[in-house]
């Protein structure tokens, strides 16, 4: 006799909670992108999926009350809670993933500065993670890397081999969670702290439009892309 699939329940952690330094003092993930703060465009993505059962965003110290009105201004239903995140976004994470729903049983999360995360790809990591454990959208590199601390430009840096770790990353929850519990050190994403817990993570390649935006210029490409991925995606 066949055994059933188990059933899966996803739940989402946004960390938002950056002071967004790089962007002139203005907390980037508020700014608007076509008409929407960052962080809600970027949320909608996950409330339309319809394989997303919660969303936990994590807030600003001082921006918790701003987000909830957010959330209730642009229909994001499925945020389950708005907490305040940490000092560094490991806090943010780690704080988020304890306040989803306890049926939670696969994580992804996702910065709410990247808001060109596409449907498809929202699915083969959750897929891939519902497989082995652990998963991460990745993408290739195509330009030549070079090392430098000046002006001058210094070695190149074989590219064969390296890859951009981008989000959504995800993991099935008991893994997230021991390896948090297990961090001793700072990381900069859930694939690093899942290493170092000992588990494996396997990449799937997606598209390379998805960039975190963090400077003016990061931004300036955003609104331009914008109107192209809303017509791809819709
Ligand atoms: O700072 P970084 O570029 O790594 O930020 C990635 C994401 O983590 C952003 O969405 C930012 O708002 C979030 N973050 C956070 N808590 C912090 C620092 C960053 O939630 N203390």
């Amino acid at each position: 006799m066949s055994q059933a699939a188990p059933e899966i329940s996803v739940g989402v952690v946004i960390p938002a909670a950056g002071s967004g330094e790089r962007l002139g003092g203005q907390r980037k993930q508020f700014r608007l992108l076509s008409g929407k703060p960052l962080l809600v465009q970027t949320a909608l993505a996950f409330e339309r999926h319809p394989r997303v059962a919660a969303i936990v965003i994590a807030a600003p110290q001082d921006g918790v009350t701003e987000i909830e009105s957010l959330c209730q201004d642009f229909g994001l239903s499925k945020v389950s809670k708005v907490v305040a995140g940490g000092q560094i976004r490991q806090d943010s994470v780690r704080i988020g993933l304890n306040a989803l729903p306890d049926e939670t049983t696969i994580v992804i999360t996702h910065d709410a500065v990247r808001p060109f995360v596409a449907a498809d790809d929202i699915d083969r990591v959750v897929e891939e993670a519902a497989r082995s454990g652990a998963a991460s959208t990745v993408a290739t590199v195509s330009d030549t890397l070079c090392r430098s601390n000046d002006q001058l430009a210094g070695e190149t840096v074989p590219r064969d081999g390296l890859f951009r770790m981008l989000t959504p990353q995800c993991f099935r929850r008991e893994i997230l969670e021991r390896a948090h519990e297990m961090a001793t050190d700072e990381f900069t994403d859930e694939v690093t702290i899942v290493r170092a817990a000992g588990y494996d993570v396997t990449m799937v390649e997606t598209s390379p439009i998805n960039i975190k935006i963090t400077t003016q210029s990061d931004w300036d490409l955003a609104a331009w892309m914008w109107p192209a991925f809303v017509n791809r995606a819709g």
